[in-house]
């Protein structure tokens, strides 16, 4: 049998959000539910690529379409193309993971100057019907035929201006029919043809456009910075019109469930009368609150009220809907999953799991970790007596300072010297590129729900929308608040939270994390397995690791203690010497700042585990250049320490081996700080020394007892632990026979991605690896995720084998990749004990942990719930 590849509303399709994509699931669903929604159908993500490979509509489609306008006549009453009282549709695009703004929609489709003007007479209202034919005309000409839409604006503009008013709706029918015939000559001049009058072949025309816009620069590049997958395709939906724009008894709007900033309970949204959803999405013109619709429309919205509660309930999460109101009548054009703020999601799920409406480990899962990050951004130091110079819209929290650029496209170039801050008087789909290179964005117009609004808070990136007292000349590149002329370059900050913008840089402080947070992460806690640890080398470092949640050190690196005014000297001093004797003298007065900072890490970690990694860089890196050698001995070593690849060079254990009195000196300072703090408190620190870059048996095996014998004489009778990274490849391979001489493995991933792939850590990203990434050839960056087929499979067998010598060989990983949601989720598949990142990730690594357990037991990711 042929495919299948159009529904109805009410027709059970099977293969749910794939196969019709979230809009058209949602519409299908809330058909069933018996929620008021406009009659109509889905064309599927089937169809979607099949014409996306041959560039036409596949075979039937059109025959099934017929069929179902024929159904929807039916239903409805009206005729499609007739010129009394026609049927219109709209058609919109809908993927299975919603793309906001990405790709095109059509509405009015079935106009024509006949039906245009029956519409008028049963309608007893032209203007409306010519507000509908001018808009059906323009839609068409930008997304089917590509006729630039500022002919259009500028036509309507200019109409405007000749007949001395401000806002659309003061012209009259007469001046839209005149707007209609301008728009079809504007059609003409920029297609060559006239505007198609066949209601048919609009609908076909437009669906084949719907499914190449799956394929726009815009969409593309939003695909990739969401990894949405490239072949997922776009369903569209055949929508009976409902009109918001047919007087002051209709209008127009969207609305969350809860507010999608802060997670309050809702109805949050905005709401702009005589109006066509388009007008309120692209932030034309400035909605109001959703509020004002209780006392202009109030059988409206008490049953949108009633509606978005029964969803809220039906869907057990946060839901974002388009609506619309027809004298009165409320239709619901669609419900999704709300994107929300990272506060907001941890808010709203914590008194989702109070209502009753989901459990505790759902509130879990639907947190992104990534998205947690957020909350752990900057923000303006609230003790600073600060003017703001403008104040917009709050629309996604977060402070940011950057050179104010004007477009998309310095977005991107200057962003590459310094941190930028998109400024533009509104965004479009187009400007996504300088988006994902800002810092923050800052817009002259349009609302929390704006295009601007809704991709910034999607990408966690601080935004402020609707700031009128800028003003931008697109001619001068400047703009002005109040008395200050910014040109490009200068200095912006915002502040996304309250909406204030300042000019010049402002001091920022570290995040507060509330109530929320603590206990959606106490949730996390009890679900995961997976301990999470900190990289941190200072005893501030390791406090703040410890507030976020940390239960201990993986990765204390040591190289920091050598650097400092006091410390650098007698360092250089150590590496010039030119005899043991001469190292050991230097290496003995670095000795007591080493043993003050572990006393400090410690304390601070008391009763917590602390790896702590002997000196792992090249020496080199303690020198100054050739040319600032203050001397002759000095530059004469740094010539004999220089190598063609340091990288691969004498470092990590293998200065441990050539100097020992290095290592030696390092463990003496662990053993005396472990001792002493013991005196001091009562218990002894848990230390875990560790030795970086092993490759050999035997490179640990004398690692081992240098430390051992050290420590004995030091601290004997403390227990600790001596063990390794896995930072080469061979160490993996030979992991049964490394385990021989170590309690511990830490995967290093930063340096074994380095040597798995021969990419160079420090030169990679800004070179072949990104254009490896734009051109797909890698899909993720092997330093951000781990390389789960080459670097996995390595860690993998270094797990396997070194557990067959050692079973209850400690396992954990601290490249950066400890930090990482995905990394972590492999981690945890891989039975690692832990992971290991930055302090600030440690709440992020709580969360992913949370969510790969749940993932095993098989609960729902946030993704799979429809964020
Ligand atoms: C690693 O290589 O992954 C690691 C943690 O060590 P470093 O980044 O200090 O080389
Ligand atoms: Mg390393």
């Amino acid at each position: 049998m042929a495919t299948r590849y159009v529904y109805d509303f009410d027709e059970p399709a099977g293969g749910g959000r794939e196969l019709l994509g979230g809009k058209g699931a949602g519409l299908a669903e809330m058909t069933q539910l018996g929620i008021p929604v406009p009659a109509g159908f889905t064309i599927t993500t089937d169809a979607c690529r099949a014409y996306l490979e041959s560039r036409r509509l596949p075979a039937g489609l059109e025959d099934e379409i017929d069929a179902h306008v024929a159904r929807l006549e039916e239903r409805t009453g009206r005729r499609f193309g007739s010129s009394d009282d026609p049927l219109l549709v709209s058609v919109r695009s809908g993927a299975a993971i919603s793309m906001p703004g990405m790709m095109d929609t059509i509405l009015n489709l079935g106009l024509d100057d006949g039906s245009a003007a029956g519409l008028a007479a049963r309608t007893g209202n032209p203007r409306f019907a010519y507000d509908s034919y001018r808009r059906l005309i323009q839609m068409f000409g930008e997304v089917v035929e590509g006729v630039d839409a500022h002919r259009f604006e500028t036509a309507l503009t200019s109409l405007k201006q000749s007949r001395g008013v401000q806002q659309d709706t003061e012209l009259d029918g007469d001046d839209l029919r005149e707007l209609v015939e301008t728009f079809k000559a504007i059609y003409r001049d920029g297609t060559g043809s006239d505007f198609p009058a066949d209601a048919r072949a609009q609908l076909v025309r437009a669906v084949g456009a719907v499914f190449a816009s799956w394929d726009t620069p815009r969409a593309q590049v939003y695909r990739r910075a969401h990894e949405i997958p490239d072949d997922l395709g776009t369903a569209v939906n055949v929508v009976q019109m409902v009109f918001g724009n047919k007087g002051e008894r209709s209008g127009t709007g969207v609305a969350f469930t809860r507010d999608p900033s802060t997670g309050d309970p809702g109805p949050y949204g905005e709401f702009l009368a005589n109006a066509q959803g388009e007008d309120v999405v692209a932030g034309i013109r400035t909605p109001q609150p959703i509020e004002a619709m209780r006392t202009a429309m109030p059988d409206a919205y008490a049953q949108l009220v009633e509606t978005m509660g029964r969803l809220e309930t039906h869907y057990r999460d946060m839901q974002d809907i388009e609506f619309t109101v027809e004298d009165d009548r409320l239709y619901l054009l669609q419900t999704r999953s709300a994107k929300r703020t990272a506060a907001a999601a941890l808010k709203a799920a914590a008194a989702m799991t109070d209502e009753g409406l989901i459990t505790r480990e759902e509130a879990v899962a639907r947190i992104d970790p990534a998205q947690l990050d957020q909350l752990l951004h900057p923000m303006i130091d609230p003790q600073a007596h600060l003017e703001p110079a403008a104040k917009g819209l709050n629309a996604s929290p977060g402070a940011a300072s950057g050179a104010v650029v004007f477009d998309a496209d310095s977005a991107v170039e200057r962003a590459k010297l310094a941190p930028v801050l998109l400024v533009r008087f509104e965004t479009a789909p187009d400007d996504i590129h300088g988006m994902i290179a800002a810092e923050g964005i800052l817009t002259v117009h349009g609302g929390m729900t704006s295009h601007a609004a809704v991709v910034a808070r999607g990408m966690g990136k601080p935004c402020v929308a609707g700031c009128a007292e800028l003003q931008i000349d697109e001619q001068a590149r400047t703009a002005t608040i109040g008395s200050h002329t910014l040109h490009e370059g200068d200095v912006l900050t915002i502040d996304g939270g309250t909406g204030r913008v300042f000019v010049g840089a402002v001091p920022l402080v570290p995040p507060q994390l509330n109530d929320d947070f603590e206990l959606l992460l106490g949730w996390a806690d009890e679900v995961r397995r997976l301990g999470i640890r900190a990289n941190a080398d200072t005893p501030d470092d390791a406090t703040r690791a410890r507030a976020f949640g940390a239960e201990g050190i993986g990765l204390c690196r040591t190289e920091h203690m050598f650097f400092g005014e006091v410390r650098l000297p007698v360092m250089q001093e150590m590496i010039l010497a030119d005899s043991e004797a001469g190292r050991r003298s230097a290496l003995d007065r670095l000795l007591p700042f080493q043993q003050s900072d572990f006393e400090g890490i410690f304390e601070a970690m008391a009763g917590l585990p602390v790896t702590i990694r002997l000196l792992d860089p090249p020496l080199h890196e303690f020198l100054p250049a050739e040319e600032q050698a203050t001397d002759d001995r000095m530059r004469a070593r740094i010539r004999a320490l220089r190598e063609t690849n340091p990288m691969l060079g004498t470092r990590g254990c293998r200065l441990g081996l050539m100097f020992p009195e290095i290592y030696e000196m390092q463990v003496r300072a662990i053993a005396r700080a472990a001792r002493a703090v013991q005196e001091r408190t009562g218990s002894a620190p848990l230390v875990e020394v560790m030795h970086p870059l092993v490759g050999f048996r035997e490179e640990l095996a004398r690692l081992r007892e240098l430390t051992e014998s050290v420590w004995e004489e030091e601290a004997p009778g403390i227990e600790h632990l001596v063990g390794t990274m896995i930072e080469v490849p061979r160490a993996a391979l030979r992991a049964d026979e490394i385990a021989e001489a170590a309690d511990f493995f830490s995967f290093g991933t930063n340096d074994l991605t380095q040597t798995t792939l021969a990419f160079s850590r420090d030169d990679a990203e800004g070179n072949f690896l990104t254009e490896y990434l734009e051109d797909g050839v890698l899909r993720h960056n092997p330093f951000e995720t781990i390389d789960v087929e080459g670097v996995g499979d390595l860690m993998r067998i270094a797990v396997d084998r070194g557990r067959s010598t050692r079973p209850q060989l400690k396992l954990g990983i601290c490249g950066e990749h400890g930090g990482d949601p995905r990394s972590v989720r492999f981690c945890h598949a891989l039975g690692l004990d832990y992971v290991s990142c930055s302090p600030f990730r440690v709440p992020v690594a709580r969360l992913a942990a949370a969510h790969a357990a749940l993932a095993e037991q098989g609960t729902a990711s946030y993704a799979a719930a429809g964020g």
